[in-house]
């Protein structure tokens, strides 16, 4: 039997930002699945797009797109599912999870439920997600999701656990953790990740393409493309 691999993303984006190499990578050698624990639906974004103007994306374009909390969602998963196709993603193993917390409201618990709902479909997985240690900023989503893949850890459900540190903040995070030991994974298949990215780069609002992602962190996709790296450390 082939071994799972479980990444599990607290947002649309933090997927290919913070473990889409990893993601690649993993895809060649295992069962992989990429789950998504919150619906994404607060970004300042949905109002930046709505308010008429333009932004440094667009500079000729101008916003004008009302869109209620549930489809901003919605395009946002769209933008999500793209992105693990182009990173090798089967399609079935790329999970929206329906019991997922609104935006910045997943709890520890919650995440603890997500995991635990996974790991008993694919017992002794690998698990993967966002690092919960604190460096300045950390969105309370992000910390969640960690601290709740610690402590199954610390319970002995999960067997296999690494967690990754945002690109964008991996200075301070050194600083913060000094004492934490941090690797590097190297992208191996530039294309994939550079195709993953554009998939929150689509801007056709005709068909429901907003670039939210790109909208939302254009100096966070901007930074990988030049820097195409991540960093990895164990519990
Ligand atoms: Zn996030
Ligand atoms: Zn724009």
């Amino acid at each position: 039997m082939v071994e799972a691999t479980l990444f599990f993303s607290p947002h649309q984006d933090d997927e290919t930002l913070s473990m889409g190499n990893a993601i690649i990578e993993h895809v060649e050698k295992s069962d992989t699945h990429v789950i998504l624990c919150t619906d994404g639906s607060k970004s300042i974004i949905r109002k930046v797009l709505d308010d008429g103007g333009t932004c440094s994306y667009h500079i000729k374009d101008i916003h004008k797109y009302s869109l209620p909390e549930e489809e901003f969602s919605k395009d946002r998963d769209e933008e999500f599912k793209d992105s693990c196709k182009e990173m090798g993603v089967k399609e079935s193993n790329i999970h929206i999870e329906e019991n997922r917390a609104h935006d910045g409201e997943l709890s520890k618990e919650k995440a603890k439920e997500i995991i635990l709902k996974y790991l008993d479909k694919y017992p002794n997985a690998r698990v993967k997600t966002v690092t919960p240690y604190k460096a300045s900023g950390i969105h309370e989503d992000h910390r969640a999701l960690g601290e709740a893949a610690l402590e199954l850890y610390e319970e002995g459900k999960i067997k296999d656990l690494r967690f990754y540190v945002e690109p964008y903040d991996y200075n301070d995070f050194t600083k913060v953790n000094p004492n934490v030991e941090v690797w590097k994974v190297l992208n191996s298949q530039e294309n994939k990740l550079l195709n993953a990215m554009n998939a929150y780069k689509k801007w056709n609002p005709e068909n429901g393409q907003y670039a939210i992602g790109y909208h939302s962190v254009k100096s966070h996709f901007d930074e990988l493309k030049e820097n195409k790296i991540q960093y990895v450390h164990t519990p």
